[in-house]
């Protein structure tokens, strides 16, 4: 469990947990921290207790749900999410935030939460990995744009009349937002531009505020 140390965030800032199953979690820890969060890693259910927050890493979808099956994490976080714990999910974490997901493994199951469709590795049959200089909505900044990293990425096929898109590549829906849930098929994790993490902070505060 990896907690707040003497020269990180306030203690009083929110406490973040970023689910540590499989991917890129060391990552997220950084940004979230240099976004102003407290982090806890997850790999069991206890620590999921107390949470303000949770981000879903990028890394491997089907293993992130696999694992999540196996050390009892599914069914918890999935009450969460319906429950209304602002949760970011980036690239496999998006995945595992759509109600549907397409080219899934036959048995994989997602966290659900935001009302939209992805298609795993679309972006990714196209061109494996590229980078983009995207608008996003709602960052700090604003007029500057976001340098986006795109691996393996999914796009969204459907969204529900509820689900804000913050920006588009190519035309596809690549981050958006439903109440307390955010993704991007995208991982700002991987980059020095921690806007996008800060804005989760910022909607994490907003729901401790709001109880
Ligand atoms: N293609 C991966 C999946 O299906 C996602 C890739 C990523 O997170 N970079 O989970």
């Amino acid at each position: 469990m990896t907690e707040a140390h003497p020269s990180g965030p306030a203690t009083d800032a929110p406490l973040v947990g970023v689910l540590a199953v499989q991917g890129d979690v060391r990552e997220h820890v950084r940004a979230l921290e240099l976004a102003g969060a407290r982090v806890r890693t997850v790999r069991r259910p206890a620590e999921l207790e107390g949470l303000d927050g949770l981000v879903v890493p990028g890394g491997e979808s089907t293993t992130i749900d696999r694992l999540c099956r196996i050390f009892g994490l599914h069914e918890p976080v999935r009450r969460l999410v319906a429950d209304g714990l602002p949760v970011y999910g980036s690239c496999a974490g998006m995945i595992q935030l759509a109600e549907e997901i397409l080219d899934g493994h036959a048995e994989q199951q997602s966290f659900g939460g935001i009302d939209m469709t992805v298609r795993r590795n679309a972006f990714g049959r196209q061109v494996d990995s590229f980078e983009s200089d995207l608008h996003v909505e709602g960052l700090e900044d604003a007029d500057r744009p976001f340098r986006a990293v795109f691996i393996r990425a999914p796009w969204v096929e459907r969204l529900g009349a509820d689900v804000q898109v913050l920006a588009r590549a190519d035309g596809h829906p690549v981050a958006v937002r439903q109440g307390a849930l955010l993704a991007t098929s995208f991982h700002p994790e991987v980059t020095d531009d921690h806007r996008v993490h800060a804005l989760f902070v910022r909607m994490v505060e907003q729901a401790r505020a709001a109880t």
